[in-house]
């Protein structure tokens, strides 16, 4: 390997983990998510050439930010992985092929496909059907404690509706900030002088990780649940769609654009027709998420290190872009408004967003 390629793939790592620190640690991120995963994947691209260079404390196999110190910390009994990606459709149809390679099988696999909520992810365990603990992810390994702050959350249940519930279970879910109460907030906080968030996943993690229940009781926060941790006491459905559908009878709210499919064209299909409708539905979401729906095959797929193999991420285009600005044109019209032309190398797939200060 050339020094050169080793100074590329030191120079990504260390831009990874600058974007990661400021994305996760602060809330904060410094660069649209395109750029973030556009590095993570010219790493990966160079990493796979040269496997003699990945490292375990290469930010391609890490989750997440480190869990910050003002919060106590919580060891998750079973590790909160991330999700590989898919951008294109042949990464989704490569996504399928491997799975039936690594199955051995031939037969169509029933997937069950969720919206990307973009939010954050969260751990809450009930103990006897009672909310005992709630984590952030944090690293996967370790997480924050923000128990109290997850208990104001309004659609998550203190106590668990019905009967069947196991002695211990841990729902996973994302907390969000649906559109509404995102602009909501950002007026109220603009009226007041005080900050106001970037995006609504910023808003929802920000609200979050405060040290002051009261801060999140305040904001306007919601939460699906999407999966399960560790269960003890009761056997859940060996598939995920209905062990989201047990979740939902206990009073826990699932997402309802949450489908089964049977294959990799019916799940391009759920991408396209949820893509269509991403502007209408009322929080942000950044793609699509395909898991295999039956537990058992889920089981044999198993896992890399930091996502499961048997469930992708496939994002939607970008809607927010960097770009360099060369130059503006200013043109006066007859009735003496002025217009604004910026001119940028962004691409022509990316509309460009300019605003002028008066
Ligand atoms: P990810 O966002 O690609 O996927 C994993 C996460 O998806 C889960 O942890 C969960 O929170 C979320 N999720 C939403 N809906 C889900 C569902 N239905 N089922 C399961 N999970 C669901 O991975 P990540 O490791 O959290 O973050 C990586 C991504 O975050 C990057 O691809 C990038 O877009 C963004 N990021 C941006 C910056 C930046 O500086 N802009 C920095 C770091 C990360």
């Amino acid at each position: 390997m050339s020094d050169n390629v080793l100074e590329q793939i030191q120079s990504l790592r260390a831009q990874l983990e600058e974007y990661n620190y400021q994305y996760y640690v602060l809330d904060n991120p410094t660069v649209p998510d395109a750029e973030y995963d556009r590095a993570m994947q010219s790493l990966l691209k160079l990493e796979m050439a040269h496997p003699e260079c990945v490292s375990a404390d290469s930010p391609s196999q890490k989750v997440g930010g480190e869990a910050l110190a003002k919060f106590d910390q919580v060891t998750h009994r079973i590790p909160m992985l991330s999700l590989d990606n898919a951008f294109e459709d042949h990464d989704l149809v490569a996504f399928n092929r491997r799975i039936k390679e690594r199955l051995g099988t031939a037969e169509p696999i029933g997937y069950c496909c969720e919206p990307k909520l973009d939010g954050l992810a969260v751990s809450i365990v009930y103990e006897n059907g009672v909310l005992v603990q709630a984590a952030t992810r944090g690293d996967g390994q370790v997480g924050e404690n923000i128990t109290e702050n997850v208990k104001t959350i309004r659609n998550i249940p203190l106590k668990l509706r019905g009967e069947d519930i196991p002695k211990l279970i841990e729902v996973r879910g994302e907390v969000f900030m649906d559109l509404e109460g995102f602009k909501r907030l950002n007026e109220k906080n603009e009226a007041k002088g005080d900050k106001t968030f970037a995006n609504p996943r910023n808003a929802a993690a920000g609200s979050l990780r405060q040290l002051d229940p009261k801060i999140t009781a305040s904001r306007p926060l919601r939460f699906y649940a999407y999966s399960t941790g560790q269960v003890e006491g009761l056997a859940l459905p060996n598939e995920h769609f209905a062990q989201l559908m047990r979740l939902k009878s206990y009073g826990l709210p699932v997402c309802p654009e949450t489908k089964c499919v049977v294959d990799v064209a019916q799940a391009l299909e759920y991408y396209q027709d949820i893509g269509q409708r991403r502007a209408q539905l009322a929080y942000e979401i950044d793609g699509v998420v395909i898991k295999v729906n039956d537990k058992t095959l889920q089981n044999q797929l198993g896992f890399v290190a930091r996502a499961p193999r048997w469930a992708i991420a496939f994002k939607f285009p970008a809607q927010e872009e960097l770009t360099t600005l060369l130059d503006v044109e200013f043109q006066v019209g007859r009735t003496g408004a002025m217009g604004v032309t910026p001119n940028s190398n962004v691409s022509n797939r990316t509309q460009l967003e300019f605003q002028m200060a008066a």
